[in-house]
């Protein structure tokens, strides 16, 4: 168990939130590098740190470590923790944006959000969910297959589902900059730091030089 008293994480009180549910994967450099995938379910964040990260690559077996569900907050934290506490080591968020769930191949409209969380957390409890992420880096579907335990420690895979956007990325760790503040490891590692922090997962034109709103091209 993690001694919330020694760091700076609070335990998870839900939070009530309106609109598509978010995902976020925070890279972390503690002890060992790896990935921590975070779904937003019932006002908290399930989460799987992912040794090796994700992958667009059907063939990849990604493991999947299920943790403790993070305080919905905790989503955007982007800097250091400090050594001597648990995870110490660097954070930066290294994806995020909004996710659904797949049911017999068909992602459920993203503003169900009440359905998708049921879905999701059906599909946690049993071991298998397959998740539509639109994240900056990661888009299309991916599964979550328990492979051995339940809850914390329990082991699974993380795969990419073959759909039209399997192979869309060689290798997509290799893009290492944070979609909040464009840091990376490495910066923070030499003491640079967000400027601010940001306030929500799900994308906004917050950064985009003259963003205007328009409808979405038609699909072909
Ligand atoms: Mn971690």
């Amino acid at each position: 168990m993690r001694d919330f008293a020694r760091t700076p994480e609070p335990p998870p009180t839900p939070v009530e939130r309106h609109g598509p549910l978010t995902f976020t994967i925070q890279k972390h450099a503690a002890r060992r590098l790896h990935y921590d995938f975070r779904l937003e379910i019932d006002g908290v964040l399930v989460s799987w740190p992912i040794p090796k990260g994700p992958s667009y690559d059907p063939q990849e077996r990604r493991l999947a470590i299920q943790t403790e569900d993070h305080p919905y907050e905790y989503g955007t934290f982007e800097g250091v923790i400090p050594a001597a506490e648990y995870g110490g080591g660097q954070v930066i968020v290294w994806d995020a944006g909004t996710y659904t769930v797949i049911v017999n191949n068909t992602p459920v409209d993203f503003h169900d959000r009440r359905q998708i969380e049921k879905l999701a957390r059906a599909g946690v409890d049993k071991g298998h969910l397959s998740v539509f992420l639109n994240g900056r880096k990661l888009k299309g579907g991916w599964t979550l297959q328990r492979t051995r335990g339940k809850d914390v420690k329990s082991q699974w895979l993380f795969l990419k589902r073959r759909d039209q956007l399997q192979g869309a990325h060689p290798d997509i760790t290799a893009e290492d900059r944070s979609v909040l503040s464009g840091l990376t490891i490495r910066d923070l590692e030499q003491g640079a730091l967000p400027e601010h922090r940001a306030n929500q997962l799900a994308p906004t034109a917050e950064h985009a030089s003259n963003a205007y709103r328009r409808a979405l091209p038609r699909p072909y």
